[in-house]
């Protein structure tokens, strides 16, 4: 079986309908890299720059983070890294940014909120960005937006720090696309106005199941509340990734679910695009993907919406697709 696996490492990821779906990584530093190549993996749907953050006792500087993001993309070979803004905050604190308690905080000041209201620290990192856009195929994510407008003003920072580099004659590429995770409800519910907007969207599933269901996802009492194959949930991906398809924008998954074998079939009904999982993952959803027909696949999605709790949705899916994994 594990042969059989590594036989596909240099393979694209297509269904027996001809399909194709990118199969992407999540990363956590550069150092991640080399799993994510010796498991095949078509790009990098996630890379996490907290790490960069973290465990230190001040912030990166910009000429840190460039080097960090242009060694990523540069080592990707012009395959797509879909790089995310800081996302601190919630659980995630750095021992050198004084932050107030809060009684909330994965609703509290966190992540693009954050940001917002440090610019400096988000110019930082943009500008790092930016300059190593030359070296890949860069595509930029900002996490938990709520409002249309978090993203036009984020949106409108990177454009000045972009006018600012190349009036210094700093080269930035012109392919660089600009996208949002879809982690707040409220997001997924305004993805046709986002769509008008964005070039995508990538949907971060263990911040909307939490969100959705109102379900702390580091509490264990009530972690039975934590349900990834909820038909409240699976509504509002769908809901994504046809206001997507509608605007021609793609749609990707970078939350634990996309490389979850019950949830693949979904997916792949659904039309998702682009599965972004951790790099062990990436073979075994191939050899799964590979087994399966998207069109078949789709003729379930009416069904499997309609359902009334995550527990029918698991049966139906173990009965009706066959080989999950
Ligand atoms: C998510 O919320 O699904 C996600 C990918 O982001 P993180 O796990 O870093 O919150
Ligand atoms: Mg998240």
């Amino acid at each position: 079986e594990k042969t059989e696996l590594l036989k596909l490492v240099h393979q694209k990821t297509v269904t027996t309908d001809q399909q194709h779906v990118e199969l992407a990584a999540n990363i956590g530093s550069p150092q991640d890299l080399a799993g994510v190549l010796a498991n095949g993996a078509e790009g990098v749907g996630l890379f996490r720059t907290e790490f960069l953050y973290m465990g230190r006792e001040n912030f990166p500087t910009e000429e840190e983070q460039y080097l960090a993001y242009q060694q990523v993309l540069a080592q990707m070979e012009g395959k797509p890294v879909v790089i995310r803004t800081l996302d601190i905050g919630g659980d995630k604190q750095l021992s050198y940014l004084d932050m107030p308690e809060e009684l909330n905080p994965f609703l509290g000041f966190r992540a693009i909120r954050l940001c917002l209201d440090n610019q400096e620290l988000f110019r930082t990192q943009l500008r790092a960005l930016l300059r190593a856009s030359v070296s890949g195929n860069l595509k930029i994510m900002f996490p938990m937006i709520a409002t249309l407008e978090e993203f036009r003003e984020a949106k409108s920072i990177l454009e000045e720090e972009k006018r600012g580099l190349l009036e210094k004659g700093i080269a930035v590429s012109e392919q660089i696309e600009v996208g949002i995770m879809i982690e707040i409800p409220a997001a997924a519910m305004m993805a046709d106005q986002f769509a008008n907007e964005v070039d995508f969207f990538s949907i971060g599933t263990n911040d909307l199941i939490q969100y959705t269901m109102a379900a702390d996802r580091m509490n264990e009492r009530v972690a039975y509340l934590y349900q990834p194959y909820h038909p409240a949930v699976l509504r509002l991906i769908h809901l994504v990734i046809k206001a997507a398809h509608e605007k021609g924008k793609w749609v990707g998954m970078c939350g634990e679910m996309a490389g979850d074998p019950i949830a693949i079939p979904i997916l792949l009904g659904m039309g998702l695009d682009e599965f972004s999982m951790s790099a062990v993952s990436i073979l075994p959803a191939r050899g799964q993907l590979g087994r399966m027909s998207k069109e078949e696949a789709a003729k379930h999605t009416t069904t499997i919406l309609s359902m009334s709790s995550s527990q029918q949705v698991e049966e139906f899916v173990r009965r009706t697709f066959h080989q999950l994994d």
